[in-house]
């Protein structure tokens, strides 16, 4: 099977088949993210993706979730894309769930025709990027979106029957910023009304924009306790009713989960515990 550069998988899809069908992301702009920074965004022909397939269903016995490659396999076009889920679905009948990342852009570019389409072929799940809700912090970060192209986005994949799951990143509107940050994030998290929310803290990367920005002194990591308390504030702000909470990644201070709305006190106390037992994480968000 062709695999190029690293891959990167969503925390959900570690036990997932991974088939790379597009390389790299076709955004690739944003200040903080060194992701596919490796990588010229390019899709895999569709005899290449049809051969890997069929290399898959000789090399395992059992494939019940496979996760579609790069950053932005949606893009993939639409008819190209219908033949693979469909070759999916005729190798490994026992493929129960077949999920990928989808940008924003890729969210706006298809339309809702070729969306259901999609979702009736059995694409059921996409991972898109929030990162924030305010305007401010996505220009800063070239997010190349506003938060309500992102909310529409999120809007047309719930429409066109898609489970959807939403990335945001905790520290991303550093010291000066944070409060905006928590509220304006749950604001869209409310409007855009995912499944899933997955919060994952700001790492800042070397060879990063944002790196060089810091260094500069531009921008301030917030600390473990702001952080903290920014996300109780995302919490207090988010009004999606069944929505699954996640705060569970290597790079969270606290492992925190739970159900909107009913959830909400129960993870606000898990942090307040947190805080004043001092049980939080200690790690380290940046290598300089
Ligand atoms: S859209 Fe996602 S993968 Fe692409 S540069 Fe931004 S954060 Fe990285």
């Amino acid at each position: 099977m062709l695999y190029e550069g690293t891959i990167y998988r969503p925390p959900s899809e570690a036990y997932s088949l991974i088939v790379q069908i597009t390389v790299g992301c076709s955004h690739n702009g944003c200040t903080f993210c060194n992701m596919y920074k490796d990588k010229q965004f390019h899709i895999h022909t569709l005899d290449q993706v049809l051969a890997d397939l069929n290399e898959a269903r000789l090399l395992y016995n059992y494939v019940d979730r496979m996760f579609l490659a790069d950053g932005d396999a949606l893009i993939y076009k639409t008819e190209d894309l219908v033949t693979i889920l469909d070759t999916i679905r005729e190798l490994f009948p026992e493929c129960e769930r077949i999920t990928s990342y989808a940008t924003p852009r890729s969210l706006l570019l298809k339309t809702p025709e070729e969306l259901s389409l999609i979702r009736e072929h059995g694409l059921e799940m996409l991972y898109m990027g929030l990162e924030s809700g305010s305007d401010t912090i996505l220009k800063r970060v070239n997010k190349g979106h506003t938060s309500a192209e992102i909310v529409e986005a999120g809007r047309k994949a719930k429409a066109a029957g898609f489970t959807l799951s939403v990335t945001i990143l905790s520290g991303l509107g550093g010291e000066e910023l944070w409060k905006e940050h928590a509220v304006e994030t749950g604001k869209a998290v409310s409007l855009m009304k995912p499944d899933y929310v997955g919060e994952m803290t700001l790492n800042i990367i070397p060879g990063t924009r944002l790196y060089e920005e810091t260094k500069a002194g531009q921008f301030a990591m917030p600390d473990p306790k702001l952080i903290l308390e920014e996300t109780k504030l995302l919490i207090d702000s988010i009004d999606n009713e069944g929505c699954v909470f996640r705060s569970n990644h290597v790079s969270n201070y606290v492992n925190i989960r739970g159900t909107f709305n009913s959830g909400r006190a129960s993870m606000i106390k898990q942090i307040d515990d947190a805080l004043e037992r001092n049980t939080f994480k200690v790690r380290h968000y940046t290598n300089m």
